[in-house]
């Protein structure tokens, strides 16, 4: 047992604060890799060791425009001088701005901020639940998610999300939650009834493979919310701010849901969330319902109406799509040359490469096959392999990422005869 110091007043920092010292002093939840960034530019990291690598990965598609972009920091220095944290018991300037931004961008009237992606989906779904008692009753309630969907770490969450790997192990678990298989519109018309409060699914599924909704599935799951009263809640926390080529992917589809949470990269690398909803809906949120300390800080929004203010172009959104197109042609060449991949999906810059036959489960040596050529990448499951690079990317590093990956596949691959 450890007792308490009383040498608090001379605690000196350690003199090497390396990834040992990490596995000393942190929880073991995580298993980062070896390195340590210390610095970045656009989509360029510096280690401890003085190594540069190109950055495919952007934080899990947190990045949108790189590191240390020049405006993002000015916004963010400004804001610095000015004013760091009010809580909800004041409003203040750029979380105002932040909120008139996204409805102006959106189908929304209302916006409810947090600080992270699964605080804005904890905050979709408690309103969705309070929505159906104010309007209907409490045995409305239930909730209708999607295998392999992943909404956050919160208890709730994580119980909403389709991996039970990540739920299991914690005791009971909050009821009226049902997953069905994505994408499967007969699964869902037999499921969905007058006690659903709301139906909640990515446009693409990140954590859960790079796994696209279908058209006919998104407007089959509006319509039938429509009919049963139930909320369409759409978790754009990984597709949304510019990724998938729109500013929320949703605007493919030519549907609205109901609500909207988004997350990651509206303010380029700094915490936040945010939920998005009509007016109607947003009424159930009175006073008292739910809330936030730093929810709507000054410093997160004032940096996410920079983010917005450069991503919300529509030349910032045909440059995603005509970088996704390079990127999956060059995907598609190294997959002539050395067939690894079963299929390379995905919208904008948000890429899945699965694996085929006898790579299977092997996405995990690629990343670190990568990550020794230079070249951060992501993965998203035991097969498939995802890039999420910065929008700021540029063709060249495109094209550099590109033969880093081969290089590193090459690794991997069993050489042919
Ligand atoms: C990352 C992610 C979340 C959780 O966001 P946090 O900021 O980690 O809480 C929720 N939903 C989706 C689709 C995500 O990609």
């Amino acid at each position: 047992m450890k007792h308490i110091s009383t040498k608090f007043t001379d605690w000196q920092k350690p003199n090497k604060i390396d990834r040992a010292l990490y596995d000393n002093v942190m929880t073991p939840n995580y298993a980062p890799m070896s390195l340590m960034p210390t610095h970045g530019e656009g989509s360029r990291l510096w280690d401890t060791d003085g190594n540069v690598y190109l950055d495919f990965a952007a934080g899990i598609a947190v990045s949108v425009l790189g590191h240390a972009h020049p405006q993002l920091r000015q916004a963010l220095a400004a804001q610095a001088d000015k004013l760091w944290h009010v809580s909800n018991l004041l409003v203040n300037e750029p979380a105002i701005e932040l909120a008139q931004r996204l409805c102006d961008l959106t189908f929304a009237d209302r916006v409810f901020f947090a600080n992270s992606g699964a605080e804005a989906n904890e905050a979709a779904l408690k309103l969705a639940r309070r929505y159906a008692v104010d309007h209907f009753g409490t045995d409305k309630h239930g909730i209708i998610a999607f295998n392999n969907s992943f909404h956050g770490r919160t208890f709730f969450t994580v119980c909403v999300g389709g991996q039970r790997k990540y739920s299991d192990g914690f005791g009971p678990k909050p009821g009226g939650i049902k997953h069905l298989p994505f994408n499967d519109i007969g699964a869902l018309e037999k499921s969905i009834d007058h006690s659903t409060c709301a139906v909640i699914l990515e446009p693409t599924q990140g954590e859960g493979g790079i796994m696209p909704v279908t058209d006919e599935f998104i407007s089959a799951a509006r319509e039938l919310c429509t009919r049963h009263d139930a909320l369409l809640i759409l978790d754009e926390i990984q597709t949304g701010v510019g990724r998938s080529g729109f500013l929320y992917m949703y605007e493919k589809f030519g549907i609205t849901p109901d609500i909207l949470t988004t997350g990651k990269g509206l303010a380029g690398g700094f915490p936040i969330g945010a939920m998005l909803t009509t007016e109607r809906i947003a009424k159930s949120l009175a006073v008292g319902v739910h809330g936030s300390t730093f929810g709507g800080n000054p410093m997160a929004c004032a940096v996410a109406n920079k983010v917005l203010e450069i991503v919300a172009t529509r030349q910032m959104l045909d440059t995603v799509r005509a970088k996704s197109a390079l990127l999956k042609r060059g995907l598609e060449s190294i997959n002539q040359r050395s067939p690894i991949f079963k299929e390379i999906r995905g919208e904008g810059l948000l890429i899945g490469c699965e694996l085929c036959e006898p790579y299977l489960d092997r996405a995990r040596d690629i990343l670190n096959a990568c990550t020794g050529h230079g070249l951060l990448v992501l993965v998203a499951g035991p097969n498939v392999l995802r890039l999420a690079p910065a929008l700021t990317i540029s063709e060249d590093e495109i094209a550099r990422g590109l033969e880093l990956l081969e290089a590193a596949i090459a690794e991997v691959v069993i050489p042919k005869k």
